[in-house]
């Protein structure tokens, strides 16, 4: 399938978009409604896209939105974090068809990564009952540094045995269909942008905690990437001067006070007994207290980023906040506190759109935003 320039943007609008009238495409490309119309019509034979709904845009008829077609394409999205490494296989509406989670010490032997993922990633289709030929494209998002042009990973500070491998020409003969890869916070932005509460607003800001911390800035729609596609690192910003040496090789990176291990470990620390949870539930100080000052320093990183970037919200995920909401409220009140007041006056402070599934249902957006682009 070759697409010209104009069928191109049509099905990029209408795949990435969550509905779109004919009219309302032929306003935004400054395309004839004819053309449209034409197009359209094609897409629709091609089983590309379809129509929904009908809805009222004030004066005159009502008008066909349109989808991209949910079984049209089969994406598989890889999510490889320090911890663990999940698995999914999405339709092109973006919905989860089926998900699996490994922790990375399953994936052995160490130094045959690349093996063990394969080995892994063949026990997932075994288990959902699918066969590798049925998937389109795979996107990879990969708590790392990638390089976006070899498309592969530089460096995975909370992993062993990651870097300078080339997953992607591994995938791609292994299971012989496009193959993509980019760093999870980004992955983590295109899902809210794609699926969730961002679909209209180009700057964002998506943070992800847990066993490490992935961002996602988003800038004018477009994914802040940097010379060397380092950009966004927030769990590597230094949050204490004075703190421990961080896996990066910088000292008291923010990683080291926030995310789950690290405030496990300051909660037993300073004394604490029992679980840091059950702890924070009979609000015992010292759990209390460690949370205080771990969302105190994600807010002082967050007023940086907001003073830099002036983002319209901030997407925070992880299990920590649900379960210890201090946290996210000392982070909100800090950047209200430290933020440039013009930055803060329309900020807003958002949970994630889905939760723990942020990273894969982002990886399976990788995969079909790159698929359709290629077309
Ligand atoms: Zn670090």
């Amino acid at each position: 399938m070759t697409l010209n320039s104009s069928e191109k943007q049509i099905l990029e609008l209408i795949s990435f978009g969550q509905g779109r009238s004919r009219k309302k495409i032929a306003e935004t490309l400054n395309l004839t409604q004819g053309t449209i119309t034409n197009v359209t019509k094609n897409f629709l034979e091609q089983g590309l896209i379809v129509e929904g709904e009908r809805v009222s845009s004030g004066m005159g008829r009502k008008e066909v939105l349109l989808y991209a077609h949910p079984h049209k394409f089969t994406y598989m999205g890889i999510d490889i974090g320090g911890h663990s490494v999940r698995f999914s296989l999405g339709n092109n509406g973006l919905e989860l068809l089926h998900a699996h989670e490994c922790l990375m010490v399953d994936l052995t032997p160490e130094e045959e990564r690349g093996e063990a993922l394969l080995r892994k990633i063949d026990e997932f289709l075994a288990l959902c009952g699918t066969d590798a030929a049925a998937i389109d494209a795979i996107g990879i998002g990969i708590t790392g540094i990638v390089d976006a042009v070899q498309q592969t990973v530089l460096n995975m500070p909370n992993a062993e045995h990651w870097d300078n491998l080339n997953l992607v020409s591994l995938l791609n003969e292994r299971y012989r269909c496009p193959v993509f890869l980019d760093e999870s916070g980004r992955t983590m932005a295109l899902a809210e942008q794609m699926s969730g509460e961002a679909r209209d607003i180009g700057d964002f800001i998506v943070v992800q905690v847990g066993y490490g911390i992935a961002a996602g800035i988003m800038i004018d729609g477009r994914p802040l990437r940097g010379v060397n596609n380092a950009a966004g690192l927030l769990g590597h910003i230094t949050a204490d001067p004075n703190g421990p040496r961080c896996s990066c090789g910088n000292y008291g990176c923010l990683e080291n006070i926030l995310t789950f291990p690290m405030l496990r470990n300051e909660f037993i620390l300073r004394g604490g007994s029992g679980t840091l949870a059950d702890a924070y539930r009979l609000n015992d100080k010292v759990a209390l207290d460690v949370c205080l000052e771990a969302g105190q320093a994600l807010g002082i990183a967050l007023s940086n980023v907001v003073n830099l970037f002036n983002p319209e919200t901030i997407y925070i995920g992880g299990p920590m906040f649900d379960v210890m909401p201090l946290l996210l409220d000392e982070t909100k009140r800090t950047i209200t506190l430290r933020a440039n007041r013009f930055s803060t006056l329309t900020l807003k402070l958002e949970r994630t759109s889905f939760g723990s599934r942020q990273g894969l249902i982002g990886a399976l957006a990788l995969a079909k935003i790159r698929l359709i682009q290629g077309l």
